[in-house]
């Protein structure tokens, strides 16, 4: 299984934009991106302005990055969204968000998408009563993900699960704290997901 293993500050610095990659560190004054608010390298505080081009290669970079999501894959998310109904930029990111790996990171049982990757793969989840350890598995409406009752005797993931309690889980996830699952209620809105990222960027990116 690929994945990126570059030092991930980089890429918030190089986007300009807090990507959330490092968990607990993201949320304090130690992040990266707080204290150097410029592009990573030798010429990164320097020609600001970017080409259409450009624009469009960062907002489907940083997409990318925010999901921990490879170039392939990405892509392949890319032609799943152009078939379904709606809008392909919105499409896009509901296909993202429906990851099973964002999935347990957004319920707070994870302290980063990579870490949801790593705790997925292990098999600590369950999605409707059977194990999946495919971090890319899509959830969809009416699914039930939950912490294997197994996994919710571990001291490692009562303590990630307690240090991400207190941080917000949005609407379109029904989650059931005392018995560690959570229903997936809808599959959220555009209005919903709070990536800030131009998608029709992406969509004309690839459009070309
Ligand atoms: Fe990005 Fe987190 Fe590093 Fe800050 S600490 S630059 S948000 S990965």
């Amino acid at each position: 299984m690929a994945r990126y293993t570059e030092a991930v500050c980089k890429l918030c610095r190089r986007e300009g934009q807090k990507l959330f990659l490092k968990g607990e560190r993201c949320y304090t004054d130690k992040c990266a991106l707080s204290r150097r608010a410029y592009a990573p390298g030798q010429h990164g505080q320097g020609r600001k302005k970017a080409s259409e081009y450009g624009n469009q290669l960062r907002a489907k970079q940083m997409t990318r990055r925010y999901y921990g999501v490879l170039e392939k894959q990405f892509h392949h998310y890319y032609e799943m969204a152009t078939k379904m109904p709606g809008r392909t930029g919105d499409n896009l990111l509901v296909v993202l968000e429906s990851r099973l790996d964002n999935v347990v990171y957004r319920c707070g049982w994870a302290s980063s998408r990579a870490e949801a990757r790593q705790l997925v793969v292990h098999g600590h989840y369950t999605v409707n009563g059977r194990r999946v350890d495919i971090p890319s598995y899509l959830v969809k409406p009416g699914d039930v993900v939950a912490i294997r009752d197994k996994s919710r005797q571990s001291d490692k993931l009562k303590a990630v699960v307690e240090a991400n309690s207190a941080r917000p889980v949005p609407q379109w996830l029904d989650v059931d704290a005392p018995n560690a699952q959570a229903k997936i209620a809808a599959m959220p809105t555009r209005e919903e997901i709070d990536l800030e990222v131009d998608e029709t960027l992406i969509v004309e990116l690839y459009s070309k």
